[in-house]
């Protein structure tokens, strides 16, 4: 069985159909791209996997279990997780709290107990930055991040909520060509070394069949091609379409 099935999904905005009719698997472990021209229809497919917004239409199950329409913080309770963006809220805390608020909140501990439980999930935190090469941050206020390492950051707190599937919606967004690279190779090695899903959108196409198991071409809310790096880039339908070739 896929560790996600979607089917039939469907959103419409006003009079945009911004998903139509959208299915897909994802294997256990499997590191999926979503790609497509810009309003293509791949955050909405996100939002409606992570439960930011329900589904007009369509189903999607995590093992078997039907979680759309099911609310953000129930279906990250079902091992679904995602990246967001570290915003100037968290600047003041430490690289190491931010990642202990996360583990502490998955865990289900008392917030008014922060000091005792943060130190109960410190060595865990330090595991997480080390993983994500930034151990040597960890003292560091998350505001004074470079912006390379913040990304880093963000993927170690997604990790915190042990997901089996971790949603990035432009997470190399901002970046320079290497480091987006390197950031989307490393989050290959932590989900293959956790056996963690993840699906992805990115718009540097030298990274997505890099790292890509499997890749989906969502153009104007559907589903066009699906296939490794391989049939993607001798697809000619894509290459018209997305590759402009
Ligand atoms: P992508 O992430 O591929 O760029 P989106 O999913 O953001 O595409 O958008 C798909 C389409 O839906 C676009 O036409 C966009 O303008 C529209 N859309 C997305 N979100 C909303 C919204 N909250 N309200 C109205 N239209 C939206
Ligand atoms: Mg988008």
């Amino acid at each position: 069985m896929s560790l996600l099935a979607v089917r039939g999904l469907r959103k419409a905005f006003g009079g945009v159909q911004a998903v139509d009719d959208v299915s897909f698997d994802l294997a256990a472990g499997e590191m999926l791209a979503l790609i497509g021209p810009n309003g293509a229809g791949k955050s909405t497919c996100f939002n409606m996997v992570g439960g930011q917004l329900p589904p007009d239409a369509g189903s999607v199950r995590l093992e078997g279990r039907e979680i759309a329409g099911l609310n953000p913080r129930a279906i990250a309770a079902h091992g679904i997780g995602r990246t967001f963006q570290i915003t100037a809220t968290f600047g003041s805390m430490t690289v190491r709290e931010n990642v202990q608020m996360a583990l502490i909140a998955h865990h289900g501990e008392v917030w008014r107990f922060w000091r005792p439980a943060a130190a109960r999930f410190a060595a865990e935190a330090d595991a997480l930055l080390a993983q994500v090469g930034l151990a040597e941050q960890a003292e560091r206020a998350t505001g004074v991040l470079a912006y390379g390492d913040l990304k880093r950051l963000e993927l170690a707190v997604a990790l915190g909520n042990a997901p089996r599937l971790l949603l990035m919606d432009e997470p190399t967004a901002g970046m320079a060509p290497a480091e987006r690279v390197a950031l989307m190779q490393l989050t290959r090695r932590i989900a293959t070394g956790r056996g963690v899903a993840v699906l992805f959108t990115e718009h540097d196409m030298d990274v997505v069949f890099d790292v890509s198991d499997r890749i989906l071409v969502l153009n104007r809310g559907a589903l066009m091609a699906a296939g490794d790096a391989a049939a993607i880039r001798a697809d000619p339908a894509v290459r018209e379409v997305y590759l402009g070739t």
